[in-house]
């Protein structure tokens, strides 16, 4: 059933990826070649994985264990407007693999594909009720979800605050909570980091006009790599193409919403009010875009590098040793991901170990596999899913304990 859903959204992969830029305006390429092809591959590979689940026996004193991953029941899923279908595959399909129904409610910015999604289910002969899509704001009705008595996980993608209400609401029936939160991730960028890579790794930063939970916006650079690095990275902010997210050419679109312009507005005037600099952008071109920002001058303690802005917006600071980078790479209240640019293996390593984030990359950025655990640490999360993680969280284990012999058919 979950590949024929994968069938279904290839089918119609190209309308979904179109659908989805109208919705939230991020690029259409990216929908058709990366995002689309991964919310197919979302339900083969949890479908594929839930058959590699170890059934697992062993014998305490001749009785037999025998270990089982049992689905948990009726399954609360809320996700964000930044990576709408992308989010809630990857819930969904692991729920549904685990054999729970699901719940899922999309963000009222971004409502349109999880309906699609609901079509597509129903094509593939998933039966009524399995797989439910309740639209509307989450102000409204997220607590008659979230604090249902029969609800038996809440998983959820998206900002501090809103976590806090559904923690708070789900606490009365104890239901166990997956939360996927906001970040603040540093780049580390080292003097022997190759200057190409490192600048390329910033400049990614600004993908989906910077509405992506794990982008790097604190950039930290060695002291003595700061100037070169940072004039070559406003050369290439210059030469970022903003405009319509169908066209082919465009590297940055719209903000999803004025509201969330607006928002992102109110972070950069307050930081240049406090003596911030702009080295680029730092305005709102036009009713819907946010010029790509690079912010320098700003203090660690400041509201920039301490608050989530969610927009297209990163700070630079310097740094003169390997100690300074790690404590400012971990001073903020979250820990999503962290991303160092170096050419010193032992470097990377000892760096890499100190920071506190629950994905770090090295010389990269966004690899992401199903096979691994992803979610944050701190503010940035409450446990993880991936891989056999999601099975650990939507399902129940049992463990059933046979005596052996003594049975009525002496079989
Ligand atoms: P949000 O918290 O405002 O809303 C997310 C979802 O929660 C929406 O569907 C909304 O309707 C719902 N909601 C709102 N109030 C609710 C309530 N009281 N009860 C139940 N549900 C409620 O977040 P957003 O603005 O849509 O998304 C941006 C945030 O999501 C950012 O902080 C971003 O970092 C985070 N995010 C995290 C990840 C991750 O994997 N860690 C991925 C993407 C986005």
């Amino acid at each position: 059933m979950l590949h024929a859903i994968a069938d279904g959204v290839e089918r119609r992969s190209e309308e979904l990826a179109l659908v989805e830029t109208m919705d939230n305006g991020a690029l259409l390429r990216s929908h058709r070649r990366g995002v689309m092809p991964r919310v197919a591959h979302n339900f083969r590979f949890f479908a594929d994985r839930l058959l590699h689940l170890e059934h697992e026996e062993f014998l305490t004193r001749g009785h037999t264990n025998h270990v089982t991953w049992d689905p948990a029941g009726p399954c609360v899923l809320i996700t964000p407007w930044n990576a709408p279908l992308m989010l809630a595959t990857w819930k969904v399909a692991p729920a549904l693999a685990a054999g729970n129904t699901v719940v899922l409610k999309p963000a009222e910015w971004s409502p349109l594909t999880a309906s699609l999604l609901a079509d597509i289910a129903a094509e593939a002969g998933l039966p009524p009720g399995v797989l439910n899509v309740v639209q509307g704001y989450g102000s409204e009705i997220g607590g008659t979800l979230t604090g249902h008595p029969d609800v038996r996980r809440v998983s959820f993608t998206g900002s501090v605050p809103t976590a806090r209400r559904i923690a708070a609401s789900a606490a009365a029936n104890l239901t166990p909570l997956s939360l996927e939160l906001g970040g603040k991730s540093p780049l580390l960028v080292f003097a022997d980091a190759d200057p190409d890579l490192a600048v390329d790794l910033a400049v990614e930063q600004y993908d989906n006009a910077g509405q992506v939970c794990l982008a790097a916006t604190r950039i930290l650079v060695e002291r003595s790599a700061a100037p070169e690095f940072t004039r070559r990275l406003a050369g290439r902010i210059a030469r970022l193409r903003q405009g319509d997210p169908r066209e082919d050419a465009t590297d940055i679109g719209p903000t999803i919403h004025p509201r969330q312009l607006e928002r992102v507005d109110g972070f950069v005037r307050r930081a240049l009010a406090s003596g911030a600099r702009a080295v680029a952008g730092g305005h709102r071109v036009g009713e819907r875009y946010y010029a790509p920002t690079l912010l320098t001058g700003v203090e660690q303690d400041s509201e920039i590098v301490q608050e989530e802005v969610f927009g297209p917006v990163l700070t630079l600071q310097s740094f003169d040793s390997e100690d300074e980078a790690v404590r400012l790479a971990n001073d903020t209240r979250f820990g999503l991901a962290a991303t160092v640019a170096t050419g010193d293996r032992a470097r990377a390593a000892r760096v890499t170990e100190r920071l506190v984030a629950g994905t770090v990359w090295v010389n990269c950025f966004f690899v992401r596999d199903l096979r691994a655990p992803f979610g944050g640490s701190r503010h940035s999360g409450v446990g993880r899913e991936g891989g056999t993680w999601s099975f650990d969280f939507y399902c129940d284990l049992k463990n059933t304990v046979t005596a052996p012999g003594g049975w009525s058919d002496h079989g």
